[in-house]
């Protein structure tokens, strides 16, 4: 696997509606596997393989991993300390984001910290209590004056982190969905011919509620969509177990708040994971979304499922996975392209 690609991916900054830089990463590497690559008005590329051989009108696979990240969005500059107010870009949970090192992007890029008080000045009470986003700034360390000529309302900040070996796992910000990203494309150049259309999108604005995939859908038509995203490990500290384990295998994923898998789908998928040995798990859950429900309700519908990379710590800093994981998604997501005509259609 390259992994100097999915650090790229992972540590490359790109909130919901601000997804250019890992845009610029992954279009050449579209093109490399692609027969054409567009960008739609919302700013997902949609990367189009055409069907192998002839005879007949070819199915259309979709496939989709979203390059947003969560993030947060400037509303104003405080006018003495100049300490920069925020609303969030996604799910956040605030704890998560005190003591961060952050990125603004401002008319410059600007080192940023999000800081609490210290430890020392809170009574008792303070102490006990989680912090709500709506009270945490960021300190870019700057005079009030010096930061309103350089930051302004609806400019973005990101997380910083590099990608880091944990033991077994790899831990970044953003795996959340760069890792589903880099599944798409390594898929696409490990799939061998196949009598299906296949567009790989890279979607836009996921974490704001799956709006790119829907437009991109719309575009699209495909017969079958696949999300290719994360999905929360059961195996982390504090939580009661069920669920995936980070290194059981690729998730299939049947169930989560957005949607359910269309049968037929996940059949395939198990079937296909069973025939080539590729270690597998499933995820079922009443939480959580991803693009998948985007993908089975555009237009006429689609039949519609998720290949989920299991990941412990989700929307934090410190998101980790297990490279077995990965490697077994990208085999997974490989043999449905070249095996997805196996489904039924009706078109
Ligand atoms: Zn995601």
């Amino acid at each position: 696997m390259r992994m100097d690609l999915l650090a790229r991916l992972a540590e490359a900054h790109g909130p919901s509606g601000r997804e250019e830089a890992v845009a610029a990463i992954v279009r050449p590497e579209l093109e490399a596997v692609c027969d054409r690559v567009e960008t739609d008005p919302l700013g997902s590329l949609l990367g189009t393989r055409a069907a192998a051989n002839g005879g007949g009108t070819p199915g259309r696979l979709m496939l989709a991993a979203h390059m947003d990240e969560i993030g947060l969005m400037v509303t104003a500059v405080d006018e003495s300390s100049g300490f920069v107010r925020v609303i969030p870009l996604g799910g956040w949970d605030a704890r998560t984001l005190v003591s961060q090192r952050v990125l603004v992007h401002g008319r410059e890029p600007l080192d940023g910290v999000v800081g609490t008080p210290p430890v020392h000045v809170l009574d008792a009470d303070a102490r006990g209590k989680a912090p709500k986003l709506e009270d945490l700034v960021v300190d870019t360390g700057r005079s009030a004056d010096r930061v309103r000529e350089l930051v302004r309302p609806g400019d973005v900040v990101t997380r910083v982190r590099t990608l880091r070996t944990l033991g077994d796992l790899v831990t970044c910000k953003a795996l959340d969905d760069r890792v589903g990203v880099f599944v798409m494309l390594e898929a696409m150049r490990a799939a061998g011919p196949s009598p299906t259309e296949v567009i790989a999108a890279a979607t836009v604005q996921e974490e704001v509620g799956l709006r790119g995939a829907r437009a991109a859908a719309g575009r699209v038509r495909p017969h079958v969509g696949l999300a290719i995203d994360t999905c929360p490990s059961g195996d982390g500290p504090g939580q009661k177990g069920g669920g995936t384990k980070l290194g059981a295998g690729a998730a299939i994923r049947v169930m989560d708040a957005s949607a359910i898998g269309s049968r037929a789908l996940v059949d395939l998928l198990e079937s296909l994971a069973v025939e080539r040995d590729i270690p597998h798990q499933f995820h079922v859950s009443d939480k959580g979304g991803t693009d998948t429900a985007s993908l089975q309700l555009s237009g006429e519908g689609s039949i519609a499922g998720c290949v989920s990379i299991p990941q412990r710590y989700g929307h934090s800093s410190v998101e980790a996975v297990h490279p077995d994981d990965v490697r077994a998604c990208i085999d997974l997501v490989a043999a449905l392209v070249e095996r997805v005509h196996e489904l039924p259609r009706d078109s």
